[in-house]
């Protein structure tokens, strides 16, 4: 439906890295090939629950749960067999961007985050109130 890129400090702290890239997709629409992965609760600032989902056997991190709504997830891209195919559509939480990354010219970038209603395409918006009513 839509891509983040996340510059927030959890995002940093959670990957060992600069940010991480979520794919927001229905749960429905992911096909599991092997395994089952396992959430894993995350303290967070806003007390609002987050579980990251991660393979039981290597334990990475496949997709995230924010707000325990099971019929949406947060697909790391990066753990995709072709994660190149996949660009953010937004840059959020820049306010914690490390200095040293540059975003793309005309990259929609946020301090923090944005309006959900004012950047969705109208039919990932249709997708997102069918999965969250
Ligand atoms: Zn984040």
């Amino acid at each position: 439906m839509f891509v983040h890129c996340c510059h927030c400090t959890d995002c940093q702290r959670h990957t060992g890295s600069a940010f991480v890239i979520n794919a927001l997709i229905e749960t429905d629409h992911i096909e599991i090939l092997a395994g089952a992965p396992e959430p894993v609760s995350m303290p967070t600032e806003s007390g609002r629950p987050h579980d990251i989902y991660r393979c039981p056997a290597c334990k990475v991190a496949v997709w995230s749960d924010y707000g325990r709504r099971p019929r949406l997830r947060f697909v790391r891209v990066g753990t995709l067999d072709d994660p190149r195919a996949i660009r953010p559509d937004v840059h959020i939480y820049t306010r914690s961007k490390v200095p040293w990354v540059r975003l793309p010219e005309g990259a929609r970038a946020f301090e923090a985050f944005y309006e959900i209603e004012k950047e969705w395409p109208a039919e990932s918006l249709a997708r997102r109130k069918a999965v969250l009513g």
